[in-house]
């Protein structure tokens, strides 16, 4: 068995990681890959969104399998290439991949299949968006249509703000092409949940909810990054949660998908908002694995990567409708300085070999000299995911690791997991 993962970050490190874990005589690549999955298998140095090349590495290489990490490959409709030229892929086609990569037309599904969503209006043009936010309550939310990376939600807490971000976008080309199309919603107030389902368009396999963390500081504070850290699993997603989410938002969406001649296959994605009644709002579909989310919950499911490969083969039969979590799990990102405006790149990376079992390294943005010296390459530098019986444990673990990681400026949260952990110990006292 010979696969390829398409990506080069945390996420794919992870899918790498489990892969040989669940399949330990797979033959594996990455594209591009980094240094921690050249240690798994070999890297392809290939720009992934160049689709013509990713078809020919994978008939030079013939690859039985090929699972796609990132939104901006399936975006720019590698997965259909691979599929029409009769290779097995991971990963949806370019028109259901619009779930995420146009953020109206995700919008458009949801009202059609009457999902739980914020009510919302969809602009190309200034005029209509700012008398539209002249009238709209405070606060509201201003997105970017298009793929943003994950930057492109603009939560606005007076209509002020809101006119200046849809001017940014529609008017000053913030976000690039991105932002031509805009959509003004409702603010919604919860608790956010990610909850991850792997499908081939008509049968689901719910995954244990996580929960990640966006803003750079500790208690959530401070600017929004591509994220800090996830944990899993989470005490408030119940399995009758999950079938909730999977009775009013994920069945519809894949119905809505196939009606609209865009069946869905691979991993569909929803940033859940969980509202005090109990109804689970979709803030967004992602076509993808999360990152940090992916570096948290392949660890604690062995055998996941199975249903990947079976998914893409067409031979998928799963016995169950939620795969729980065999332990928890907390995923800690260790930042650059400077990270997410201007992340310090080039510091020397030292990564002790004997960490505990239980700690797992995820490489990011990594590279590796000609003499072996590892160093910093982006913002998101490396996951360090601790596992334990608790998530309290499993943070402590996670922490750990984290601390004997070493490179100049280092920064992370030692709070992941914080909302699961107090949940605990109120529990606790109140027994
Ligand atoms: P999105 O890219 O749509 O998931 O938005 C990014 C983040 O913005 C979410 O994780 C939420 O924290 C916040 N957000 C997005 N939409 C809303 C909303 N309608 N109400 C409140 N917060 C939101």
């Amino acid at each position: 068995m010979r696969v390829l993962v398409v990506g080069g970050g945390g996420r794919e490190h992870a899918l790498c990681w489990a892969l040989k874990r669940d399949t330990p005589d797979a033959e594996l690549f990455a594209a591009p890959g980094n240094p921690g999955t050249a240690q798994l298998g070999k890297n392809l140095n290939i720009e992934v969104t160049e689709v013509g090349e990713v078809v020919e590495v994978v008939e030079e290489h013939r690859i039985d399998l090929t699972i796609v990490g990132p939104e901006a490959p399936l975006a720019a409709g590698l997965a259909d290439r691979l599929r029409a030229a009769g290779h097995a892929v991971f990963g949806p086609s370019q028109a259901a991949a619009r779930i995420e990569s146009s953020k109206a037309f995700a919008k458009d599904v949801m009202q059609q299949a009457r999902i739980p969503t914020a009510a919302s209006r969809t602009f190309t043009a200034l005029d209509p968006a700012l008398k539209y936010i002249k009238r709209h309550a405070e606060p509201l939310v201003v997105k970017a249509s298009g793929l943003a990376g994950g930057k492109g939600a603009v939560v606005c807490g007076t209509r002020d703000e809101a006119a200046r971000a849809v001017h940014a976008m529609l008017a000053e080309g913030a976000f690039g092409d991105a932002g031509r199309e805009v959509v003004v919603e409702d603010f919604l107030e919860g608790e956010e949940l990610s909850v991850l389902a792997l499908t081939d368009g008509e049968q689901l396999l719910v995954l244990p909810a996580a929960q990640d963390h966006k803003r750079l500081g500790e208690g959530d504070t401070g600017p929004n990054t591509g994220g800090m850290g996830a944990y899993c699993p989470v005490s408030i997603a119940t399995d009758g949660l999950l079938e909730t989410v999977r009775r009013r938002v994920l069945e519809p969406a894949l119905q809505e998908l196939a009606a609209r001649g865009a069946p869905y296959q691979g991993v569909l994605y929803a940033g859940i908002m969980l509202a005090a009644d109990g109804t689970p709002y979709v803030l967004e579909f992602n076509c993808r694995f999360g990152d940090p989310e992916t570096q948290a919950l392949l660890p604690v499911l062995p055998g996941v990567t199975t249903h990947l490969r079976e998914i893409a083969m067409g031979t998928w039969r799963p016995r169950e409708a939620i795969l729980s979590a065999s332990r928890a799990a907390v995923a800690t990102v260790l930042a650059a300085p400077g990270y997410p405006d201007k992340p310090r790149l080039g510091a020397e990376v030292q990564v002790p070999r004997d960490l505990e079992a239980g700690t797992l390294v995820f490489h990011a943005s990594t590279t590796r000299d000609p003499d072996g010296t590892l160093r910093v390459a982006g913002g998101r530098v490396v996951t360090v995911t601790g596992l334990g019986d608790t998530v309290a444990a499993a943070r402590e673990q996670s922490t750990q690791g984290c601390e004997l990681i070493s490179f100049e400026g280092k920064t992370y949260r030692r709070d992941i997991a914080w909302r699961q952990i107090r949940r605990m110990t109120e529990r606790a006292g109140a027994a």
